[in-house]
């Protein structure tokens, strides 16, 4: 068979979470929480198994659950989506993102995404024909650098890939970032597609600088969310996509074609969960703390902490332990030391490697005490 993705294996989530599992690590590989959800959301949705909610929802998602999307976008950012029109419901953040890019990447154009950058964009571009452009984001700091990014657009750019808060970096666009890019594609017609999987995980009082916010992005963008990671259910794979009226017309040709539609009891469940916003309101302390918890944990070691603005990853410098390259050390370190990571270099398409390497914190205080006791022995 002539393969579409020659260059692909197996993800290093999967790798490792299964190297994790093999060996009896602590797991703080792939990127999910250890802890289960609120048994209010699991309830929601088997009353809504139970009251028949089983059959295809509409295609565009259930009409409660889209309507809940928007007035919640709308209540935190200030922009009102219509849920018939601009609000489609997804099978989590992945498909959303495939869907987006099948919708409006042709053969030979090109898509600008900033690396480091999560593992499916790359392959979904190629997947739809186009070309991928990688922007380094700034070496050290993993801020955006705008003039690279400006250097990179050209007539054949169709989209750019954005990402905060930012997976693996744990960087966060400040607000100023985001009325940088909005005046950077101010004259162009490139389409942005803004993953803000991670948009309830942002720490030290700072806000969440969602595309929505700003109109000429909003116009311009695919807004992506999941609710696997705002409501520790990464397994139950829902997402959203808001987008103008002229851009959701053509996602949900892709999707109609693609799921078609997404499960409906999680659909309800999630949708009467919803009406009540204490529990994303709550996340940023709820992960702030496991973050202080984790870097204090490694204040004393000789792993050397990079900052955690947002997202649940705290990625550190490993060079002042070892000579090993990232994935090397990754594979030792679950081996040897007993706790799993995720090295940087997975996030680049040829695998820069600059001695970083990403923990996930979104787990129990005594699993990141029981990981933090063999880290420090480092
Ligand atoms: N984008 C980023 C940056 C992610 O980290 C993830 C998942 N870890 C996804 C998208 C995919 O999200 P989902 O599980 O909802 O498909
Ligand atoms: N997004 C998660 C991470 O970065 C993992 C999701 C997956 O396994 N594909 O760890």
């Amino acid at each position: 068979l002539h393969s579409k993705l020659p260059e692909v294996g197996t993800t290093i989530f999967t790798v490792m979470s299964a190297l994790a599992a093999e060996v009896g690590a602590v797991n703080l590989g792939q990127g999910f929480p250890d802890f289960d959800c609120d048994p209010a959301l699991v309830e929601a949705v088997y009353q809504a198994m139970r009251a028949g909610h089983n059959q295809y929802p509409p295609m565009p998602g259930v009409p409660a659950l889209r309507s809940a999307v928007a007035s919640k976008i709308e209540a935190l950012h200030g922009r009102k989506y219509s849920a018939d029109s601009e609000i489609t419901i997804t099978a989590g953040a992945t498909q959303a993102i495939l869907t987006a890019i099948l919708a409006c990447v042709r053969p030979g154009d090109e898509v600008i995404v900033l690396e480091p950058c999560y593992d499916s964009y790359a392959p979904n571009i190629a997947l739809a024909g186009g070309t991928v452009v990688r922007v380094p984001l700034t070496p050290g700091s993993f801020r955006p650098d705008f003039d690279k990014i400006a250097a990179a657009l050209s007539p054949r750019t169709r989209a750019l890939l954005i990402n905060s808060p930012h997976n693996p970096s744990a960087t966060v666009w400040s607000a100023q970032d985001m009325l940088t890019l909005q005046e950077l594609l101010a004259p162009t017609d490139v389409l942005l597609i803004s993953d803000e999987v991670y948009e309830h995980m942002v720490f030290d009082g700072a806000e969440h600088q969602s595309a929505a916010r700003f109109a000429g992005l909003a116009a311009r963008a695919f807004i992506v969310s999941s609710f696997g990671k705002t409501f520790h259910v990464t397994g139950w794979k829902v997402g959203t996509v808001a987008a103008p009226a002229a851009l959701t017309a053509e996602f949900r040709k892709v999707h109609q074609f693609n799921v078609f539609t997404v499960n409906t009891p999680m659909q309800h469940g999630l949708a009467s969960y919803l009406q009540n916003p204490a529990p994303y309101l709550q996340l940023p302390a709820f992960y702030q703390a496991k973050r202080d918890l984790f870097r204090a944990g490694l204040a004393g070691s000789r792993l050397r902490l990079l900052p955690c603005a947002g997202s649940y990853f705290q990625c550190v410098d490993i060079s002042a332990v070892s000579d090993l390259s990232e994935a090397d050390f990754c594979q030792w370190l679950t081996r040897e030391i007993g706790v799993a990571a995720i090295p940087l270099s997975a996030f680049y398409g040829d695998g820069f490697d600059q001695r970083v390497v990403r923990f996930c914190f979104a787990k129990k205080d005594e699993t990141l005490r029981l990981a933090l006791q063999r880290l420090r022995k480092l």
